[in-house]
């Protein structure tokens, strides 16, 4: 047994002041306060050391890190990467491709299949499940995508990618030829289903709705508005992915709160406007986390993009931002600070609401009992001190991984 102690214990909806998590077998028994309760002889104690204990981080969208991209597709690209994320306090991590060619996604899938198979805690945060992200983007909305890795949603490609039983989120543009089918064969499988890189109209938006789409990919990047959908389909202007999600209570979204993406403003809008059971905290991060600045490739190593870190984000000269380059424990920091969200909101975002959009909130995402152990010690700073995966500690991937 394990007790987590002497810190703030924060909840989905409060703190809890000198609270107490009690683990066994790496499953949260019980969440108390420590002035009620004796500490259980023999038990271990792990000693907040008066800061916070929070639930592991939750990140449903994210590249790479520490030099790697998941899309480079072997084994230690993936291990690199969940073990970066799980130094800044992602303990559930959904790998997400870009687009490629049909080999390098199927590459990726094997190898997040590989590593989450051999289920080490040394690897870092624990893969839950691939986010299909990539390719099937709106060919004027790729981003910092390359352009020939997009095409348009191919049933002999999704359904032996589907059959491989690693895909829990599946994007696709909702405007694209075939669109329709692939939320239908993603709906079965049971998984989140987003639209994202799409330049779609309200009226595609509400196909792909009652085809099972909730879920629409960092707001504000990459995405329609009224102007864009003007600009395609003309007067009357239409609504676009923007009202959509606003207006649809059903729809959730994800930011990328890194500061250098988007404006103190909109993420308080965001937030405000969806609430804290809708608006996801994402990295979105790409293999410059943890990296000097310098030139990166976003996606597959071989033949990805080409784009510029100064250390702060990732962008491509002349075009635009390509990406972010830090953790999910700095998004967590910049939402207190640059919004009203308090720590409670901030991490609920970051923790509970994408675990219960990608289905898995009854197993992580809040320190509730019967939930698995996946736990941060922060400091007063809300920096990741300590991270405990399923009750045990992760050591940095630095040894023994
Ligand atoms: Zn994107
Ligand atoms: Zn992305």
């Amino acid at each position: 047994m394990t007790v987590f102690c002497n810190g703030t214990v924060v909840l989905p909806d409060r703190m809890l002041e000198q609270g107490m998590v009690v683990s066994r077998n790496g499953v949260v028994s019980e969440v108390l306060n420590a002035d009620k309760a004796q500490v259980p002889a023999g038990a271990t104690i792990v000693d907040g050391r008066g800061g916070y204990i929070v639930p592991g981080y939750v990140d449903l969208h994210v590249h790479g890190g520490a030099g790697a991209d998941f899309m480079d597709g072997t084994a230690g690209a993936v291990i690199t990467a969940t073990q970066a994320h799980a130094r800044h306090g992602t303990t559930t991590i959904f790998p997400t491709t870009t687009t490629g060619s049909r080999e390098q996604v199927e590459a990726m899938l094997r190898a997040c299949l590989r590593v989450r198979s051999e289920g080490e805690i040394t690897h870092g945060a624990r893969i839950e499940g691939v986010h299909f992200y990539g390719p099937y983007f709106a060919d004027d909305k790729v981003g910092c995508h390359s352009l020939e890795g997009r095409r348009n949603p191919d049933p002999a490609e999704y359904e032996a990618d589907f059959d491989l039983e690693i895909i829990r989120i599946a994007t696709c543009a909702a405007e694209l030829p075939g669109a329709g089918a692939f939320y239908g064969e993603a709906a079965r499988r049971g998984c989140l289903i987003t639209c994202g890189h799409s330049n779609a109209s309200w009226s595609e938006m509400q196909r792909a709705f009652d085809a099972g789409m909730r879920h629409v990919d960092h707001f504000w990047c990459a995405m329609s508005s009224v102007p864009s959908i003007r600009a395609r389909l003309g007067t009357p202007s239409q609504g676009s992915m923007e009202q959509f999600v606003l207006m649809q209570r059903e729809m959730s979204t994800e930011v990328i709160a890194d500061g250098c993406h988007l404006a103190a403003e909109l993420l308080e809008f965001a937030w405000v406007m969806k609430g804290v059971d809708r608006l996801c905290l994402v990295t979105d991060a790409n293999r410059a986390m943890d990296m000097p600045p310098g030139r990166y490739r976003f996606g597959p190593e071989s033949d990805g993009e080409w784009f510029v870190s100064d250390g702060k984000v990732g962008f491509q000269p002349g075009a635009g931002l390509a990406s972010s380059v830090v953790g999910m424990d700095s998004m967590v920091r910049n939402m207190v600070g640059m919004t009203s969200a308090g720590i409670v909101e901030a991490v609920r975002m970051a923790t509970l609401t994408p675990a219960e959009r990608a289905g898995i909130g009854g197993s992580t995402g809040s320190l509730e009992a019967g939930k698995r152990s996946d736990i941060l010690l922060l400091d007063r700073s809300l920096e990741v001190k300590r991270v405990f995966i399923a009750g045990v500690e992760f050591n940095g991937g630095m040894s023994g991984g």
